[in-house]
């Protein structure tokens, strides 16, 4: 064994791990699983038979980058903290501050209170809009309520918002590409009501009633799956050949880097593991996006949703995060696996990410 310890297999050649006997010979060391798979790894002058059990396999993890927080849920995060710090509890957050259990629980205990209706929070209070973004009515009532909003909206979907408004005012009609109730539909939809039109799959192209055709254009939610948006899009394009779009894409930077770490990535892997919570739809689309490419797949909040029989010591395991998922979680995960199956953790960097957002204007001004 002090000649070629298991790890010098490995580097040597990485599908070793899954071997069983290494020979060393005058001319080389040879290597065989079973019967028939034969190969010679390197030379040496002695000879010797050196017998490898299970302790020689090891669970690999593939730790892809970019993953987890984003810019908008980055600031969406530091602002309702900086406003329980400067305000003090309670705060008021309009929907979940970002679509992750773990989060919205640990502001919930430093006092922050989720609501789902403006008229939940008492007059005069401090109310924060979440990342995903409010609609003209909401900001209005919460105004009449003399409530002292924070926005933490992210930018981008500002960005859409905007768009939703200039097409609206042009007198397009605007398919929105999203998904029915989510939180960002709803704002996004609340800037024009009567000129947005919701899509959620490529049949919905089909079925669509639009007044007049040469003024229509199209939006999507940020946190769609690429691809199934493509799909769709090519649908309006061939049914509307017209159809206007805004020049910069609508799913956000985050979303599309982190769908490419996976889709280039788990091909190498046996499983995939996604740290988010199962409301989150980028999230969502990122289990979506292993399982379609054959992959076992899971989702999970924590390493508390992992179940230790869908795992073996020989698998090579993908380990991503959601945009709205704390690296911590993925640290514990790591952890988990580690602990059971001996795992080691490999990083593999498919885009460098180095966005940031500033936060809300009035929390500015409250920290200079
Ligand atoms: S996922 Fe994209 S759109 Fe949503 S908060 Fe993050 S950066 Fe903004």
């Amino acid at each position: 064994m002090s000649e070629l310890s298991p790890n010098r297999v490995r580097r040597l050649e990485p599908s070793a791990v899954i071997l069983w006997e290494v020979r060393l010979s005058q001319t080389g060391y040879s290597a065989k699983k079973g019967s028939g798979w034969h190969t010679t790894l390197h030379t040496s002058p002695s000879q010797r038979t050196i017998n490898f059990c299970d302790s020689v396999l090891r669970m690999k993890i593939i730790l892809a980058a970019p993953r987890g927080f984003c810019a908008g849920v980055n600031m969406a995060i530091t602002s309702l903290d900086l406003t329980l710090e400067r305000f003090g509890p309670p705060v008021y957050v309009y929907h979940e501050i970002v679509h992750n259990q773990y989060v919205v629980n640990s502001f919930r205990d430093r006092g922050a209170v989720f609501v789902e209706q403006i008229d939940e929070v008492p007059e005069g209070s401090v109310l924060l809009f979440s990342a995903h973004g409010v609609s003209p009515e909401v900001r209005q009532a919460a105004k009449a309520r003399n409530l002292n909003a924070i926005d933490a909206t992210c930018p981008l979907v500002t960005k859409v918002h905007l768009e939703a408004i200039k097409y609206a005012k042009a007198g397009y009609t605007i398919i929105l590409i999203g998904h029915d109730g989510h939180d960002e539909v709803i704002g996004t939809m609340g800037e024009a009501p009567e000129a947005i039109l919701l899509v959620e799959d490529e049949d919905g192209v089909d079925t669509l009633e639009v007044a007049d055709e040469s003024k229509l254009a199209y939006l999507t939610q940020t946190t769609l799956s690429v691809d199934d948006a493509n799909r769709i899009i090519t649908r309006l394009r061939k049914r509307f050949p017209g159809i206007a779009s805004p020049p910069k894409d609508d799913i956000c930077y985050a979303t599309q880097n982190r769908q490419e770490a996976v889709r280039i990535l788990s091909d190498d892997a046996d499983t995939v593991v996604v740290v988010g919570s199962q409301n989150s739809s980028n999230s969502q689309r990122l289990k979506e996006l292993a399982a379609e490419s054959g992959q076992k797949a899971f989702l999970i909040d924590s390493p508390d949703d992992l179940d230790q029989a869908d795992f073996s010591k020989g698998d090579t395991v993908l380990l991503t995060a959601g945009a709205s998922a704390p690296e911590s979680l993925v640290q514990e995960t790591i952890t988990w696996l580690v602990d059971l199956f001996d795992a080691t953790v490999e990083v593999k960097q498919i885009r460098e990410e180095s966005v940031q957002f500033p936060l809300p204007k009035s929390l500015r001004v409250l920290n200079n």
